[in-house]
């Protein structure tokens, strides 16, 4: 009698914690029917949603996956350090994915096409496959120069537990300054945290789905990757994606004035202060007198 192989694939233990954070944060999202909202919850929602939106957009993607524009070794590790606050992973990881995405796009490697594997796992399913937790990073080597990057790979789940009690005790705080404002610990935390998370995280999973879906092309790019106008509204300039597979590596996704791209004024501030520098344009999009 022949012996039978095992061809089992043991399945990550890590699919689970993601599905399961999925669906409690989801859920946990929803309560804010009964927390209700304030004038301060509203303005916490806001702001960590652009601290922890920039984070990704500027931090994990235009800086460390495309190295589009360059800074100093402290802001570079802010930026990194409110992306670890978005729960989208550590920025290694991160990083990997997407230039593997960049590397791969729509074959059957790049493990988010919509064209290859369908629109759910575009989106989202392919956090809860074996695939993306194979990734051996080798596409980030020239990242590991720098150790409190991998730090934060390490511990980044750390940031992301800290920020529970930290949002609700900052609900408690706005609570006891401005009582009549209506807010508490549990209002702030549904609305910071866990609210302020599940938008952020279909803002960016929509750069992988609809984004190589639904648009416009203005590029004939070997990929079907589209510039979406609400995309780019909702995730800071990253919807010009279509933009953005032509010139990765540009610091700029919204090439004309009409193409909105929140990152890219952003970036663009933070050059006025003299914070970062070297803002990475195309050839034909540089201002007269830069080569
Ligand atoms: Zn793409
Ligand atoms: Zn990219």
């Amino acid at each position: 009698m022949a012996e039978l192989t095992d061809t089992t694939v043991k399945t990550s233990p890590q699919i689970y914690v993601v599905g399961v954070a999925f669906i409690l944060f989801h859920i946990a999202a929803l309560g804010v029917f009964y927390t209700g909202v304030s004038t301060p919850a509203l303005i916490v929602l806001a702001v960590s949603y652009f601290v922890r939106g920039f984070g990704i957009t500027a931090g994990y993607h235009r800086l460390l996956a495309h190295r589009s524009f360059q800074t100093s070794r402290f802001v570079q590790f802010l930026f990194a350090f409110a992306g670890c606050q978005a729960f989208q992973g550590g920025p290694l990881w991160w990083v990997a994915h997407h230039r593997s995405h960049h590397r791969h796009t729509e074959t059957h490697e790049d493990i988010h096409s919509p064209r290859t594997k369908g629109l759910w796992q575009s989106h989202m399913g392919w956090m809860m496959h074996n695939e993306a937790f194979n990734e051996k990073g080798a596409n980030t080597r020239d990242l590991h120069k720098f150790p409190e990057i991998k730090f934060l790979q390490r511990y980044y789940v750390w940031v992301i537990l800290g920020e529970i009690p930290a949002f609700y005790g900052l609900g408690v705080l706005l609570n006891m300054l401005f009582p009549e404002a209506g807010t508490s610990g549990l209002q702030i935390l549904v609305c910071g945290f866990f609210l302020c998370t599940v938008l952020l995280w279909h803002a960016t999973f929509m750069v992988n789905s609809v984004c190589h879906m639904w648009g416009s092309r203005g590029y004939e790019t070997e990929d079907t990757s589209t510039n979406n106008l609400f995309v780019a509204a909702v995730a800071l300039g990253e919807g010009w994606h279509n933009n953005h597979h032509q010139y990765p590596l540009s610091s700029r996704h919204g090439l004309h004035w009409y193409q909105i791209d929140l990152t890219w004024y952003l970036l663009r501030t933070l050059k006025f202060f003299g914070l970062v520098s070297n803002l990475k344009l195309p050839k034909e999009f540089r201002p007269a007198g830069e080569n």
